[in-house]
């Protein structure tokens, strides 16, 4: 109630699926901007947003690091819209790097940078038991100064909590994760380490790896590209409520020599890395907190200091 009043709302910045976001300014101190980003309600749930909800959010303002979006602040409207304060950002996301292939050049030094960035904000967020759940290219904003950081973290929520059953529809569809495809309920940080296996291939190949049109197509890609999942190299798959694969034939698991052709920019280290992170079994997948100890990140070469990191003009 009275945290809005400690911000001045603008211009608008730009309009998501779920949110409008506005360039703010901190009342006492107009020079310092923010984003403020006003979750749109849908109509079906307007007796308002549960408390519940702005609870769970507000653990997130705890959540500090130099690779996330700092959450300044929530609040509730009197029309009942939810409020985000965010870190200011305006400098365009990893997906905008990504696609624009005509003015934005990159190579392994880049990719290298800003992989380290983006695990080492999973690695946080996993260590204090928060799952993002929603990573992609789209949700990584660019720092003015250069910094890569994890936002949007309307779906993360702890996972310390056993007795809250997990939903298994989230997650954008080309970034989702098998054991989410096949209604796991119960899942890990897994599911993030998946999603930024994924950030990664698309990072090389600069196109998204697994462009799914449907869940069944998304899983129809991940068994020809990445093998089919069985009870062989996954026990307990079959199990799973919505396991359902392709049944024209069973994809072996692909091996280093399936990475190396498409992924071999990233040299042999990288490509291991690539492959631990889109293991199938997800209690196999690596972790992110044994990503941040590959030897890639040793490997020639060097990730490019972040001032050096390419930008958008
Ligand atoms: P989407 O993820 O679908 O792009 P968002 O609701 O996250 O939607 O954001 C909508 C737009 O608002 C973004 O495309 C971006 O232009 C802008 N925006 C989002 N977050 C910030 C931020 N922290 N700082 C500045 N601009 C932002």
């Amino acid at each position: 109630e009275e945290e809005k009043n400690k911000y001045i709302r603008g211009k608008e910045l730009g309009e998501g699926t779920y949110a409008i976001v506005y360039e703010g300014r901190l009342r006492a101190d107009p020079t310092q901007l923010v984003a403020i980003k006003k979750i749109k309600v849908q109509k079906e749930y307007s007796d308002g947003i549960a408390p519940d909800a702005v609870r769970e959010i507000k653990f997130l303002q705890e959540l500090r690091h130099a690779n996330i979006v700092r959450l300044h602040s929530v609040y509730s409207t009197r029309d009942q819209n939810l409020c985000l304060v965010l870190e200011h950002l305006p400098r365009g996301d990893l997906e905008m790097l990504i696609r624009d292939t005509a003015a934005v050049r990159y190579g392994a030094a880049d990719i290298k940078a800003w992989m380290g960035m983006l695990c080492r904000a999973v690695a946080f967020c996993h260590d204090r038991a928060v799952l993002h759940r929603d990573i992609k290219p789209n949700n990584l904003l660019v720092a003015a100064d250069g910094e890569l950081k994890l936002a949007d973290f309307g779906l993360a929520r702890s996972c310390a909590d056993p007795y809250r059953p997990m939903t298994a529809n989230v997650i954008t569809r080309w970034y989702r994760p098998p054991e989410l495809l096949f209604g796991a309920r119960h899942y890990t940080g897994g599911v993030d380490v998946w999603s930024v296996g994924l950030v990664f291939a698309e990072l090389i190949i600069r196109n998204p790896y697994l462009p799914g049109n449907t869940e069944v197509e998304q899983i129809g890609l991940i068994c020809r590209a990445l093998g089919t999942p069985t009870e062989e190299n996954w026990p307990g798959v079959t199990r799973l409520d919505s396991y359902t694969v392709p049944t024209d034939r069973v994809y072996p698991v692909a091996g280093r020599e399936n990475f190396l052709g498409p992924f071999g920019t990233v040299g042999s280290d990288g490509v291991d890395l690539l492959m631990k992170t889109l293991v199938l079994d997800p209690r196999r997948r690596i972790t992110s907190r044994a990503m941040l100890s590959h030897a890639w990140w040793h490997a020639e070469p060097r990730p490019t200091p972040i001032q050096d990191l390419p930008r958008r003009n």
